[in-house]
């Protein structure tokens, strides 16, 4: 399959009908501000779903009992930034620098892989977009910067 031309929302509401069960389960609450007037993106669709499944299963992570999921979108000049938010233990200055390395996990064994995140930025590449995080105790923020659709610029 190839690239197809998609509104950013579409993969993101996939996803959370996928892992509702599970933000049930630890009462977190999602947040959704994503506008329907976005300009679209020339994406692989099924590579876009691992990104948001693989960010939003660590924010899930992240947070005990209870906690808040925020996801919002924004044009920003030829890119779409895509925030995903979580009020979870935050990452240790320590580790900030490896979360991307592949197999770098803080998770017990047979919980953690250590893959998510390096696939994450593998997709990302591959779409020539861009990722950054900025954490802080009780704040995440993993921000997806995908190039929007040629005509729509
Ligand atoms: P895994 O989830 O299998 O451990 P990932 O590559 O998805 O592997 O993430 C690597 C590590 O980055 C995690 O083990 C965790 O320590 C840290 N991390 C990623 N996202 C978050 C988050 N939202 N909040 C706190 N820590 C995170
Ligand atoms: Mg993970």
């Amino acid at each position: 399959v190839g690239r197809e031309c998609i509104h950013i929302r579409e993969g993101i509401d996939s996803t959370l009908v996928l892992l509702k069960h599970k933000l049930k389960e630890k009462n977190i609450q999602v947040d959704l501000a994503i506008p329907d007037d976005l300009p679209t993106i020339e994406a692989f669709p099924s590579e876009l779903n691992q990104i948001w499944t693989n960010l939003i299963d660590n924010a899930i992570d992240a947070m005990n009992n209870g906690g808040h999921l925020q996801i919002t979108t924004e044009v920003d000049h030829e890119f779409l930034l895509t925030h995903v938010i979580d009020d979870g233990s935050g990452i240790p200055a320590s580790s900030i620098d490896q979360i991307f390395d592949p197999f770098f996990t803080t998770k017990p064994i047979g919980k953690g892989t250590g893959l998510g995140l390096d696939i994450v930025q593998g997709i990302i590449r591959h779409h020539n977009g861009r990722i950054y995080v900025n954490s802080q105790p009780g704040r995440t923020e993993f921000k997806v910067c995908l190039p929007i659709h040629n005509e729509e610029r």
